[in-house]
């Protein structure tokens, strides 16, 4: 394992370094820029690392190695990754869209409530619950990690509006409003059966009034183009897309055409830009290392269905085949390319940073939290003033916090 662990490092060395030849003014300045990233006020809008809590029971006060199959985020490497706030997602797959689904997505929902609620108590020493959008500064000056809750998929909204309510008690305060998959909110951007309402269903235009008037951030990574622009028709304050990117430098469904760009800075919002692959660079075919992966699939099963023995099995399987076909993803170069792009469009006051992380994020270069000052260096090289990478760290997504928090209450 320390054999593809230094394959690894080397190819993680040999991308920093020819992604750092342009020149910065903080380039003679040795360590200085990771000072400056660690002064930023930083907030992640966006990981599934609750997962990890309920499927197998990860101790984030540990530091964990995402390379031999562990998580991407925890509390030891936040803090090294200069990184002060995160937004954990209770995340629920599409299924049924009747009662008993309905029913099953709300308990799925409430128990994955209840083990980011654990964590919290657990370390109050290390993190504490981040409800509003001061909390991040306030947390951060008592020298601990702010953690917030955002839902990732409405589908356990069900049909029954007032839950809205009752995840926001919860500590929820952002909906992505769908999944993959269309629900009786909005249809999704990668339904394969196509669109279902063309865009916000009736229910879907009562959620949205529901959001503004709790105060809630409406999400719109994951929704289609129609029922974007529905969204955008209907809400009274800015929304966010909590994680996507630029259709312009990566063409998939998931990210936001120039037009939808432009339409999020008139409405004032932000979009907070991923670091999943498939999204930030369509990279050439690997069918070797595809086989290889499905094949250990194929032997094993699914690795969340496995006990424990077996999952040791899995993982030595699956990461012998990194040694033989490293992967190849893109870097973070490729991510602020979509930075650069859609401050162009929408301009510097619409864009941010969340990961999804443990849902899929990783670069070659920000392969986990530990390294996220990486995308602080590269802005710094690409000439972006200190002032606009805050911007981009917190400073654009705290804006439109603040004003749907200015919006509760109003009809
Ligand atoms: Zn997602």
């Amino acid at each position: 394992m320390n054999h593809i662990k230094n394959i690894v490092c080397l190819l993680g060395a040999f991308v920093l370094l020819n992604g750092c030849h342009t020149g910065s003014r903080h380039e003679h300045q040795a360590d200085k820029w990771k000072q400056f990233h660690q002064e930023l006020l930083t907030i992640d809008t966006h990981t599934d690392t609750p997962l990890r809590l309920i499927r197998s029971g990860a101790n984030l006060s540990l530091r964990d190695d995402p390379r031999k199959g562990g998580g991407k985020i925890d509390f030891p490497r936040m803090r090294e990754g200069g990184l002060d706030g995160v937004f954990f997602a209770v995340y629920v797959g599409q299924g049924p869209r009747d009662e008993e689904g309905n029913e099953h997505a709300r308990q799925e929902a409430m128990e994955i409530f209840d083990s980011i609620h654990a964590v919290i108590q657990r370390y109050p020493d290390i993190i504490q619950p981040a409800l509003a959008a001061d909390d991040l500064e306030k947390i951060n000056k008592d020298g601990r990690l702010a953690i917030f809750i955002g839902m990732e998929n409405g589908y356990p909204v069900g049909n029954d509006i007032s839950l809205v309510q009752q995840f926001y008690n919860l500590g929820a305060r952002y909906i992505t409003l769908c999944h993959s998959s269309n629900n009786d909110i909005c249809d999704s951007s990668t339904d394969r059966g196509g669109p279902e309402y063309r865009g916000l269903s009736e229910f879907g235009k009562q959620i949205v009034k529901e959001m503004n008037r709790l105060g809630m951030i409406i999400d719109v990574s994951h929704i289609s183009d129609k029922a974007f622009y529905d969204v955008l028709d209907l809400t009274a304050v800015p929304v966010i897309a909590s994680h996507s990117g630029s259709r312009s430098i990566c063409d998939h469904p998931r990210n936001l055409d120039d037009d939808m760009l432009a339409a999020l800075a008139k409405n004032g919002g932000v979009i907070q830009v991923c670091l999943v692959p498939e999204y930030v660079k369509e990279m050439e075919p690997y069918p070797e290392r595809d086989s290889a992966k499905q094949a250990v699939v194929r032997k094993h099963g699914n690795y969340y269905e496995l006990a424990d023995e077996a999952r040791e099995a899995f993982l030595r399987d699956w990461f012998a085949v990194d040694s033989i076909y490293p992967p190849h993803l893109p870097t973070v170069s490729d991510f602020v390319d979509h930075i650069d792009h859609i401050v162009q469009i929408a301009g510097i006051d619409h864009v941010g940073i969340g990961s999804d992380f443990d849902g899929g994020g990783g670069l070659a270069d920000c392969f986990d939290v530990s390294e996220m000052g990486n995308i602080t260096y590269e802005l710094l090289n690409r000439g972006y003033s200190d002032e606009d990478i805050q911007k981009i760290w917190s400073g654009n997504f705290l804006r439109v916090f603040r004003e749907v928090e200015k919006g509760r209450g109003k009809e």
